[in-house]
């Protein structure tokens, strides 16, 4: 590597909560009505006053204390102002000196901040098409403005793209996990920009980038890809990296100048007057201790115990990115309780089944399939059968595996008297077996397995013909 990368990210996340950040309209993403769930308030007329949402501020402040960061004593909101059509007030509701989380950590990267704003509207460019041309207008939409926004800032220590989409993936998942949002990157839940500067030796620093516009974890990685190269072989030639702003052209796979980066001050910050300052401190409900306690398993530590239980890094990672296969996953792992290698058996055949039976069958029906397995009852044939009629059909697995004759004979008594009947019958097979063509044992146990009509187990066919034939 030439030159040593430094990125840093700023993540918006929309939270779900039941209402907007300010007024009582209702936060649904899902809306596609425009301007439907709107009111004077994130209408922005005059004289209306914003009143702070409760929920989204507990999702803050739980998320600050799963990444282990600090809440702070007292915050407040601040002005941002800015002129622009989708922020009617001239101003938007944010957070500047007192974010409400400092510091923390989550997939080894150190976090600046983390702090609460409102969403803006969305505007739409339309173009000159369709039978009535509106070239040069743009259409606005509310339901989104005023929908609480978590923006959280890394430190500028990361060191590749791989990183990067490393991080993203990850608060993704925190967030998902804690109940705060969805953060779809192609539904706009999830916003990512990446800065992006390349220096000579640690210590010296560039000139940083800014990327916008990316919206989907590979493009996170392929953007702050291309820049590192472009930035590289610019000094490289003589040139100089700007300060702007660039978006990702997602066809042409790079990125591209947009403007000119403002600095902070061009937003005239000042605390917003009609909103109080909160004292954390004085909450009892927003200690650390009772957020603490109120979080659900982090996907750290479930990762940790799925590690324990022996499950691969793949099916780690495939369970624990839906929460509710990994309850799932975890109800049958409960059920087989002093059962390890049946744990083990359930992850390594089962796991790739457990998406499509998670609302279809129960945890303790998926358990004692896993069970009548482990203990050969079932082949693994028969299993997979089995548990694709038990979520086609409902039931339990001992009664479809019965009923369609799938259970596997184990005892030998019955297995050792179609081993007989084999035996009496291919004389000259069990001659070649004897004259020591081991070869024909296989054809021996297919015989068998014909015989008792898929039911016998071919591991104790093949055994019972070795002994009997020895
Ligand atoms: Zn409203």
């Amino acid at each position: 590597m030439r030159y040593l990368p430094t990125i840093g990210l700023e993540i918006h996340a929309e939270l779900a909560t039941r209402t907007k950040m300010f007024c009582d309209c209702r936060n649904d993403p899902d809306e596609t009505r425009p301007n439907t769930n709107i009111c004077p308030v994130c209408l922005a007329h005059p004289g209306t006053l914003p009143v702070i949402n409760r929920a989204a501020v507990e999702h803050i402040l739980r998320l600050g204390v799963a990444i282990g960061g600090t809440i702070a004593d007292a915050t407040e909101f601040d002005r941002k102002s800015y002129f622009y059509p989708d922020i009617p007030k001239g101003y938007q509701i944010s957070q500047y000196e007192h974010p409400f989380i400092k510091g923390g950590t989550l997939a080894h990267v150190a976090i600046t901040r983390v702090h609460l704003e409102e969403d803006t509207a969305r505007s739409t460019h339309v173009g000159p098409v369709g039978p009535e041309p509106v070239e040069g207008k743009t259409l606005i939409d509310f339901n989104r403005a005023g929908i609480p926004l978590m923006e959280l800032v890394t430190e500028p220590v990361i060191r590749s793209a791989e990183e990067a989409g490393r991080f993203a993936r990850e608060l993704q998942l925190l967030l998902r996990t804690l109940g705060a949002g969805e953060a779809n990157l192609e539904k706009g839940e999830m916003r990512i920009e990446a800065n992006i500067s390349v220096s000579p030796a640690d210590g010296v620093f560039g000139t940083k980038v800014e990327v916008k516009n990316l919206n989907s974890f590979r493009s996170v990685e392929r953007a702050i890809a291309y820049e590192i190269e472009r930035q590289s072989a610019l000094i490289e030639s003589g040139g100089k990296v700007v300060q702007e702003t660039r978006g990702w052209d997602e066809a042409r796979q790079e990125t591209f100048h947009q403007r000119l980066k403002e600095g902070s001050a061009d937003y005239r910050y000042f605390p917003e007057p009609d909103l109080p300052a909160l004292r954390l401190s004085l909450i009892p409900e927003f200690s650390a201790e009772t957020l603490w306690a109120s979080l659900p398993e982090l996907p750290w530590a479930r990762r940790e115990r799925y590690q324990a239980l022996g499950l691969s890094q793949d099916d780690r990672e495939y369970l624990i990115a839906d929460p509710v296969r990994s309850a799932f996953f975890d109800e049958v792992v409960r059920e087989l309780e002093g059962h390890a290698e049946s744990v083990k058996l359930a992850a390594n055949y089962f796991i790739s089944d457990l998406g499509g039976a998670v609302g279809k069958a129960t945890p303790a029906a998926f358990a004692s399939l896993i069970g009548m397995f482990a203990t050969n009852q079932l082949s693994s044939r028969g299993a997979k059968d089995t548990l694709a009629r038990m979520v086609e059909e409902g039931g339990a697995p001992e009664d479809i595996a019965r009923e369609n004759g799938l259970i596997q004979i184990s005892d030998e008594s019955l297995l050792g008297g179609v081993v007989d009947v084999i035996i009496a019958r291919e004389e000259s097979a069990v001659a070649q077996y004897r004259a020591g063509s081991v070869a024909v044992l296989q054809y021996l146990v297919g015989k068998a397995m014909q015989e008792s009509g898929g039911a016998g187990n071919p591991q104790a066919f093949s055994e019972l013909f070795i002994t009997k034939l020895s």
